[in-house]
């Protein structure tokens, strides 16, 4: 039996959001693997061995994953949203570039998935409709300093801006950085955009404009979407429409 590979992207939550090819990995899988969460979004069944472990051994969950496929298993290795936007098919390439000669052999396919920006996105309206940039505020595998350049830089190309991992428990005050950063470079009109646990029974999308933003209003379920000059905000009886005019 020769085994396999297959990094895949569950989507934001809703099962809905599941692409059928990820659902037909799944259930040709043996094994699957991947941070705790995200495994348990899985349904067991016979035939198939779930593998969880912590978010902080992403390369160690890499590596196992190929050592199963050179056994004849057929992984999953899951994440939330799109495997390859800050996930974990990077880590596995990462892994199979410094592994053994042999891994290279292995059929290894990345099935992408929803990622968290732009389901928020479709929900708030489209708020990415003209050009826009992507930062991961996490300063656990960057500096700081390089997140603050980029989101000035940003701010300078008057790109919309999507933030994955804005704030958490370990790092609060970087997030209340990021805000003072972007009143000081787009002023307090901008809107901006709180989207939590999209697609999920918790979700909560708030809008508010830059100056009313408080690092509160974030955690590691929000993604934070913040209007370039373009984006606009239409009220209407149902809620308002975040948007962005597709031409400057
Ligand atoms: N690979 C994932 C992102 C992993 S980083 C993807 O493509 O979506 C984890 C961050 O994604 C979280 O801190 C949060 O900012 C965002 N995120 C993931 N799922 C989300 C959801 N359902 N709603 C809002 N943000 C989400």
């Amino acid at each position: 039996m020769s085994g396999w590979v297959v990094v895949a992207g569950l989507g934001p939550g809703d099962e809905a959001l599941v692409t059928p090819e990820v659902r037909a990995a799944l259930e040709q899988a043996t094994d699957v693997v991947g941070y705790i969460p995200y495994v348990a979004r899985v349904a067991p069944r016979a035939g198939l061995t779930l593998h969880s472990s912590d978010n902080r051994v992403e390369l160690e969950r890499a590596a196992h994953a190929l050592d199963m496929a050179a056994d004849g298993k057929r992984v999953v290795v899951v994440s939330s949203g799109d495997p390859g936007v800050f996930a974990m098919a990077s880590a596995l390439f990462e892994a199979l570039e410094a592994g053994p000669e042999h891994w290279r052999a292995l059929e290894i396919r990345v099935l992408p998935g929803i990622t968290a920006m732009l389901a928020a996105a479709a929900r708030a309206g489209a708020p990415l409709g003209h050009d826009f940039c992507v930062i991961n505020l996490s300063d656990n595998l960057k500096p700081w300093a390089l997140i603050e350049k980029r989101l000035r830089l940003a701010a300078e190309g008057d790109f919309a801006m999507a933030f994955y991992n804005p704030r958490s428990k370990s790092r609060p005050e970087g997030f209340a950085r990021a805000l003072d950063i972007l009143r000081d470079a787009c002023g307090d009109a901008r809107p901006v955009l709180f989207a939590r646990a999209v697609t999920t029974p918790q979700e909560d999308l708030r809008i508010v404009p830059l100056t009313d933003a408080r690092p509160e209003m974030a955690d590691m379920r929000t993604m934070v979407i913040v209007g370039s000059s373009l984006t606009r905000v239409i009220e209407t009886p149902r809620g308002p429409i975040l948007y962005t005019l597709r031409s400057a």
